[in-house]
């Protein structure tokens, strides 16, 4: 097959080493890698005729071999307190979110992962969407580009909007290793975002052989979605509880955290859920449970989603749970909503999955009994 004919390479998801392996494979000079890199991510060129200091001869081949291709924009909203979202369209047809959220001198983007989600955690509405596709690096990392580019802030460097980033949005990010690892690298990279290896976050609901297996490739901080103190329920709220369960799980995290030195501590999320997770009980476990972990811990207070079948708790329940473990000597915040005017929450994002798993029908399925039998009541 000649060269013509071969899919393009997109630019965008290489790594530098991946981008200079590029050039040298064409028969150029490697450090044209840096610089075209830079072109893409600190000045948002997309276009290889915008690239003033690579030569016309080098530009046609690549216009013949490359590509810079974003994800495609299909809406971006701004709420009243300040956080964007963007629903970007991937190659596989789904749709995916991105969200913004500026919060005391820091802005911080929550990158998807995949479309969709297996997982089907019992309390999150991306994992009611069922699983769709994985997303390229180029996906990835466009969704960083895409924020920055909002913003003009180009170059990168001065004056950053986006100065953490969290794989907390769709999917499960170590579901998706191969993409998400070169997508951070770029992340960190100073010819790419150059964002510190502690403020780029990675969020996983426990997949235990990946946690060790990223160990070995990149030193980002790591959040645990735990929501349950014991197994019994965490079974219960997190399915994959099963095959990991906490004490290997959190064995697994401790490990991590270890390696990464310098007084790094691991995260842990724990959604409240009324009735479910919520009780004093729930916080004396915990506190067991994570006593020999060094950890700070974020409680999210869930985020309604319709017929999810649970519910938040009340500000005082919250901050019963909260001072009980503060109490105990950890070092805990709630996480506040935002973005809710443009359903930006955690675990409200459902982007547009085309679903696989026929998950979503099922879903839909109980909704319409739900409401047909709500429409009889009345
Ligand atoms: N799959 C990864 C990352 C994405 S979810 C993970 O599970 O960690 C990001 C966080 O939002 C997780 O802690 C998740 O459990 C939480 N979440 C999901 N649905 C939620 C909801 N409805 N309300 C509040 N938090 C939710
Ligand atoms: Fe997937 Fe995370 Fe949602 Fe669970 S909480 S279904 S792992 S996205």
């Amino acid at each position: 097959m000649s060269d013509q004919t071969a899919p393009k390479v997109n630019l965008l998801g290489l790594t530098k080493p991946q981008m200079e392996d590029f050039f040298e494979s064409i028969g150029e000079k490697r450090f044209r890698g840096g610089q075209v890199m830079q072109w893409i991510h600190h000045f948002g060129v997309t276009d290889f005729t915008g690239m003033t200091n690579v030569g016309k001869a080098l530009r046609a081949k690549l216009e013949a071999r490359a590509e810079i291709r974003p994800p495609e924009v299909v809406s971006e909203d701004i709420s009243a307190d300040g956080t964007r979202k963007w629903v970007v369209r991937v190659a596989s047809g789904s749709c995916v979110e991105t969200v913004y959220i500026p919060q005391n001198g820091r802005g911080t983007l929550c990158v998807s992962s995949q479309a969709g989600c297996a997982l089907d955690c019992s309390f999150c509405s991306t994992g009611k969407q069922g699983f769709n596709s994985d997303l390229t690096s180029a996906e990835i990392i466009g969704q960083v580009w895409i924020a920055n580019q909002s913003f003009g802030s180009v170059p990168a460097k001065i004056d950053r909007a986006i100065t953490n980033v969290v794989m907390m949005g769709m999917g499960e990010p170590l579901l998706n290793f191969d993409n998400v690892v070169p997508a951070m690298q770029i992340m960190m990279e100073d010819l790419g975002y150059g964002i510190s290896k502690r403020k780029v976050t990675l969020s996983t609901s426990g997949v235990v052989p990946m946690i060790d297996k990223l160990a070995e490739h990149v030193d980002v901080s790591l959040a645990l979605s735990l929501h349950a103190p014991n197994d019994e329920l965490r079974n219960q709220l997190v399915p994959l509880n099963k095959k990991y369960p906490l004490d290997v799980l959190l064995d697994t995290c401790k490990r991590y955290v270890a390696r990464l030195g310098e007084k790094r501590v691991l995260t842990i999320e724990y959604t409240l859920l009324k009735g479910v997770n919520d009780q004093p009980e729930h916080a004396e476990q915990m506190i067991a449970l994570l006593k020999d972990v060094p950890c700070k811990i974020n409680l999210i207070p869930f985020n309604p989603f319709p017929h999810s079948g649970y519910e938040r708790p009340s500000n005082n329940a919250i901050r019963r749970f909260q001072d009980k473990l503060h109490h105990a000597g950890f070092s805990v915040t709630v996480r506040t909503t935002r973005g809710e005017d443009i359903d930006a929450a955690c675990g409200q994002l459902v982007g547009q999955v085309m679903d696989k798993t026929r998950r979503s029908e099922r879903y839909i399925a109980v909704r319409q009994l739900d409401e047909d039998a709500a429409a009889n009541r009345n």
